[in-house]
């Protein structure tokens, strides 16, 4: 690849969701880019048929605007969900708009073929190289060296960049060997609760077997399951659920009677033959949450996207707060122009504490997702938030409004709901003691 004077030689280890649109927009800014992908190219592979989805919101959509490409994948791909819906055992049915007021939604996306549009819409700029097969083992992060296995060959390759992006995923083999290094601080959690993978059928030719309009959900209390619309009208589902539920259903018989007892409306749709056949075909998989800091070494090496902060998924925010690295990169590449030793520690200063919140919120949406929702007490403050948006929609901005419809950094987003707790427990506790005094006037004048 030849160089261009005044750009850098950018490498992105990882071409996946986020390491396809860093591609992207650092080729629109004119640096070199090399792509390194561990995996075949799978644009020359055959789609397995199965719709694993994703729901795009504002963050991501705002990152895709960028590059020209919100229109085709969200007007054109995407299947807009305006709210839960809320699926209890008797099959009754329960709605809860995202945005009642304003009418926002979320969008349920095909994995693959974002990933497939990301990766033709980076291979069109002249400056981009992608390398498939391409694995990465070892690194000098300081002196931007990089070295590859190549699996199709079995041979080691070196590569020099002026900067190396880390997009490798949860189990980021960057992030691994930037935690060989003092003062840089990291953790791993994986949730005691794993996921199985389901689909939904269509009902008939070119119609939805549920509402496509909403994201479905089924809460139990200890485990849920969730359902997303795709475009070719089937729903792809996710049972949730603690591993030491998973280890009572290993039989047939054990878990038809589960779906019987708990999803009779989902085992109808789904048929008991499909049920068996889908459940047992892969181990339960598992969940991890990363938080780690800083996000860079010196201005040569930064981590984006799930090697920076994988999360469980109960917020659908993972790749939305990937995309969201890349546009904040983009737009610090702006304001710095492109100077990788003032970028990169800004980079961490205004991303780590976000990442790690959104971490937070993703576990605090679980209980929410699986628990919460039934809750008479979650239905008033939902009810509250409400009347007050509708109210004063600049000044009380409910939590996942937030978090999927605006860019407030997720630190923000939290610290705005405390101090909404903290204004109705107050008004809560007014309002009660005027109600006090009111009832108790009668009888204090008696007693007089
Ligand atoms: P990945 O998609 O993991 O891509 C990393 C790439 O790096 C891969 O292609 C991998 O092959 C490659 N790689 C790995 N190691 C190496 C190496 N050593 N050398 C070279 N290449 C390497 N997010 C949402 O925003 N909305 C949702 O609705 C949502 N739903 C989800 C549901 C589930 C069940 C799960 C598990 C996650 C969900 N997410 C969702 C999260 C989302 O999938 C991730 O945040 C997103 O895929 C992260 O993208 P990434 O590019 O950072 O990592």
């Amino acid at each position: 690849m030849t160089e261009v004077e005044g750009k850098s030689c950018i490498a992105i280890v990882g071409g996946g969701l986020v390491g396809a649109l860093a591609a992207c927009f650092l080729a629109k800014r004119g640096h070199q880019v090399v792509v390194y992908e561990y995996r075949s190219d799978i644009r020359m592979e055959k789609s397995c048929g199965q719709s694993i989805n994703l729901a795009l919101s504002f963050r991501g959509r705002e990152a895709l605007k960028a590059i020209g490409l919100e229109n085709i994948l969200v007007k054109c791909h995407g299947t807009c969900m305006r709210g839960r819906m809320l699926h209890d055992k008797d099959g009754n049915l329960k709605e809860v708009l995202y945005d009642s007021v304003k009418g926002n939604c979320i969008y349920s996306i095909n994995r693959r073929y974002l990933n497939v549009v990301l990766l033709d819409a980076a291979e069109k700029y002249p400056q981009v190289q992608l390398n498939f097969n391409r694995k990465l083992v070892e690194a000098d992060l300081e002196k931007g060296k990089i070295k590859f296995l190549n699996t199709n060959t079995g041979a080691t390759e070196d590569a020099e960049a002026d900067l190396i992006i880390g997009a490798d995923g949860a189990h980021s083999t960057v992030r691994k060997i930037m935690a060989r290094r003092p003062l840089f601080n990291c953790a791993q959690t994986y949730i005691e609760h794993g996921y199985v993978e389901l689909s939904v059928p269509c009902k008939e030719h070119n119609k939805f077997a549920m509402s496509g309009n909403n994201l479905h959900i089924w809460p139990r209390g200890e485990f849920m399951m969730t359902s997303l619309p795709n475009e070719d009208y089937t729903f792809t589902g996710n049972l949730f659920a603690p591993f030491c539920v998973f280890e009572k259903l290993k039989t047939r018989e054990a878990l038809l009677s589960f779906y019987i007892e708990h999803f009779p409306d989902l085992l109808r749709l789904i048929g008991e033959e499909k049920l068996v056949e889908q459940f047992f075909e892969k181990e339960p998989q598992t969940l991890i949450s990363i938080k780690c800091k800083p996000y860079h070494v010196g201005k040569t090496t930064v981590i984006v996207g799930d090697a920076a902060h994988a999360m469980v998924p109960f917020y659908a925010q993972g790749m939305n707060t990937g995309f969201e690295d890349i546009l904040m990169l983009d737009e610090l590449m702006e304001r710095y122009d492109s100077n990788f030793a003032k970028i990169l520690p800004k980079f961490s200063e205004l991303r780590c504490d976000n990442g790690h919140a959104i971490c937070d919120l993703a576990m605090y949406n679980y209980t929410e997702m699986r628990d919460l929702v039934t809750k008479k007490s979650f239905l008033f403050r939902k009810f509250l938030d409400k009347v007050l948006f509708t109210l004063v929609p600049n000044f009380w901005i409910p939590l996942y409004f937030a978090v999927q419809f605006t860019r407030m950094s997720f630190r923000e987003c939290i610290a705005h709901k405390e101090w909404q707790d903290k204004v109705l427990r107050m008004g809560l506790f007014y309002l009660a003691f005027l109600i006090f005094a009111v009832l108790a006037i009668p009888f204090l004048r008696n007693g007089m």
